[in-house]
């Protein structure tokens, strides 16, 4: 079975954004980037799955800029089998990537695609959910836990206050949450190879679909920033506020 994971080069998680001045959106100039750390654990699932004898190809794609093959050759130095670009301007909305993916897969033919739950930039949290209604797989979200066994997928999902157990059919989309594993890191030797790995790459217009953007973005701002605190003298004073202030109690 091959599994396709798509892969989304974003702001390191590390690194503080800043809105830009004319608050159209955030600095991208000179800012360090990586790949989504979801995706990180999509990789790395992939490459178990292939491991254990349950997949024979690992294939990542990443849409973006033409950096966005950095991220596919880290990737590949983790271990994945192949890759391709989709050469894309960065704004690029889910609904247009999901169609993207839809227009790989049918190439492809993957029986599992991986994705991350979510794009730590813009937090949309729905590509895998759109993929899976355009292609009228089956999806597990949120999944901390996978187990594939003949034409089924037992998923483990992480949902409000507990964990729901639930079976797909396969081919089906996964999007995966924190807990599922922790990544590796990819050594020197394997980043040497990852260099001569196949990369192929295409444009949406290869693929015949219309990336168009959907939404406007309004306006960006930054979060209030928290207003200082201030030391009491006693307990007394504490619950006074917090009665009388706060209103907390
Ligand atoms: P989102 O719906 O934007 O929160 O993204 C969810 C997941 O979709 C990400 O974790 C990636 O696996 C995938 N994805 C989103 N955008 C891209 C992209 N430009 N290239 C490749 N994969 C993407």
């Amino acid at each position: 079975m091959k599994v396709l994971v798509p892969v989304k080069r974003v702001i390191d998680y590390n690194v503080k954004v800043r809105v830009k001045a004319d608050q159209s959106g955030v600095e991208l100039a000179n800012v360090k980037m990586a790949m989504n750390p979801f995706d990180e654990i999509a990789v790395e699932q992939a490459l178990r799955m292939r491991e254990a004898g349950n997949a024979d190809e690992v294939l990542v794609v990443s849409i973006g800029p033409a950096q966005n093959q950095e991220t596919i050759r880290t990737a590949l130095a983790m271990g994945a089998d192949r890759g391709i670009h989709i050469e894309a301007p960065h704004e690029i909305e889910p609904l247009a990537v999901a169609k993207l993916l839809k227009a790989v897969v049918n190439e492809e033919n993957p029986g599992l695609v991986l994705l991350g739950k979510q794009a730590i930039d813009d937090d949309c949290n729905q590509t895998g959910q759109m993929l899976a209604s355009m292609l009228g797989w089956a999806q597990g979200t949120f999944v901390s836990a996978l187990e594939i066994a003949n034409d089924k997928a037992k998923v483990t999902r992480e949902v409000d206050g507990g964990l729901e157990h639930i079976e797909i059919t396969m081919p089906a989309i996964v999007t995966v949450d924190l807990r599922l594993n922790e990544p590796r890191y990819a050594s020197l030797p394997n980043i040497m190879k990852a260099k001569k790995k196949p990369l192929d790459s295409k444009t949406a217009g290869d693929l015949s679909v219309d990336i168009e953007p959907r939404l406007t973005i309004v306006k960006v701002e930054e979060p209030e920033s928290r207003a200082a605190g201030i030391k009491v003298a006693d307990v007394q004073e504490l619950v006074n506020k917090l009665r009388n202030e706060a209103k907390v109690i």
